[in-house]
């Protein structure tokens, strides 16, 4: 299991995320960062069918995603971040 995170304060909401993703857990939010911008956040609170694939993490220009592994105890044992 994935656990998906997005930082919304490097987000500007060009939804290259959305596009690439092969089982949309993305959503453009209503609310407003700080730029200025409708931010992306993940489907589920951070917990939904994200299979790990990087997609999102590779496409992404402002290195705004994260995506962690959950280990079977339901710890993250692993940061497959780009940051
Ligand atoms: S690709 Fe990055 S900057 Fe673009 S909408 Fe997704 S999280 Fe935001
Ligand atoms: S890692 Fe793949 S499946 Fe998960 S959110 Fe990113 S693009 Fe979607």
């Amino acid at each position: 299991m994935f656990i998906v995170k997005v930082k919304k304060e490097r987000c500007k909401g060009c939804k290259l995320c959305i596009d690439v993703c092969p089982v949309k857990v993305f959503r453009i939010s209503h609310n407003f960062n700080r730029m200025g911008c409708h931010y992306i956040e993940p489907e589920g609170e951070g917990k939904n069918s994200c299979t790990g694939c990087q997609r999102c993490v590779m496409i992404c220009p402002d290195v705004a995603i994260e995506i962690l592994k959950i280990n079977r105890q339901g710890g993250e044992d692993e940061d497959r971040s780009n940051s």
